[in-house]
């Protein structure tokens, strides 16, 4: 018998995290080994091309390891947006340009195998609890910074939607006093003013105020470049990444005061910049903790952690999603 079939009675998971620019799935199997992962650009000319895009890494990661599909026991997708996790339909992912698109059923009829949908941060959180932090581990506040900001949590054990599916959309909570426009109409919006974007033009904002600056020789300022700046001292570079240490730390402060979680895990695209991103906001949250004995008590030093970069959130959040439900021996034994 084949290496692939005598290993495994009870599953063969494969995890998926569908971003707006990019696929990743990764495929492991009962012990949690990967067996295959697949990375591909989103297409998002239109809500099928986006569908295929999704169909085209899950064959090329079952085709990595040689899998039958028969032998797959599930599909977990972690989506950017509003789903129903009930009903496998996926409401609203403005960046896949989805409305209403029944993704559950999109899967069994490709794959004739079953399939877990949730949210992508939510997933993410759940990867983390399982996968990363690893260990009983009953609270978890997730905050994605990448293009947007979210927050993904798990309390007292179980996965936090909210009555509508959107706990969790700290990123349209504001802070501070900016007067930044933000996307979803209001002013001030955290992502408005820390995420990817916002921290560019942030940057762009003040350089005729750091003549000096690094980032003048930039022909466009990015995210990563300002926290290259940073960590090579860069003045300019470094007023950013602490306008954003302060603001995320004011946020992760109310976020904890009002959930009480253990564990606060930062992770997204800007986050991989690091120390230089994430020294700030330790700096920020020591200065919360100094003023106030409340907040030292609850934040203590080493509560906040940044995600490793090459944890792949999402997808073992998908992995997860299959875990959690069981899903792996029920079908298993609905295709045996
Ligand atoms: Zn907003």
């Amino acid at each position: 018998m084949d290496q692939r079939q005598r290993r495994n009675a009870n599953g063969w998971r494969l995890g998926v995290d569908v971003g707006g620019t990019k696929i990743a799935t990764l495929l492991v199997d009962d012990d949690n080994r990967v067996w295959a992962s697949v990375q591909r650009p989103t297409d998002t000319r239109t809500p099928d091309h986006a569908l295929q895009s999704l169909a085209d890494a899950i064959w090329e990661t079952l085709k990595q390891a040689d899998l039958p599909i028969r032998l797959l026991a599930g599909i977990g997708i972690g989506i950017p947006g509003q789903v129903d996790t009930q009903s496998g339909i996926v409401r609203h992912a403005v960046n896949l340009g989805w409305q209403s698109v029944d993704l559950r059923g999109f899967i069994n009829a490709t794959f004739g195998t079953a399939c877990v949908i949730e949210n992508d941060v939510r997933a993410a959180a759940l990867g983390i609890q399982r996968y990363w932090l690893a260990g009983s581990i009953d609270s978890i506040l997730y905050v994605s910074i990448g293009t947007g900001i979210a927050a993904g949590m798990i309390l007292d054990g179980a996965v936090y939607r909210g009555s509508h599916g959107m706990a969790g959309e700290i990123g349209h909570a504001r802070f501070g006093s900016s007067t930044i426009r933000c996307r979803c109409g209001n002013y001030g919006c955290l992502e408005a003013v820390v995420a990817g974007p916002a921290i560019a033009n942030y940057a762009q904002s003040l350089l005729s105020t750091f003549p000096h600056s690094q980032l003048q020789h930039q022909t466009s300022i990015t995210t990563s470049a300002v926290y290259t700046a940073a960590e090579a001292g860069d003045e300019l570079g470094l007023a950013v990444a602490h306008m954003v240490g302060d603001q995320l730390a004011q946020a992760l402060y109310t976020m904890v005061l009002a959930y009480d979680c253990d564990h606060i895990v930062l992770g997204g695209g800007v986050s991989r910049a690091g120390s230089a991103f994430f020294s700030p906001i330790e700096q920020a949250l020591d200065g919360l903790r100094q003023q106030s004995s409340l907040a030292a008590s609850l934040l203590p030093a080493g509560r906040v952690k940044l995600l490793d970069r090459d944890f792949a959130a999402g997808a073992w959040g998908g992995i997860a999603l299959l875990d959690s439900q069981a899903l792996a021996r029920v079908a298993q034994a609905q295709l045996a």
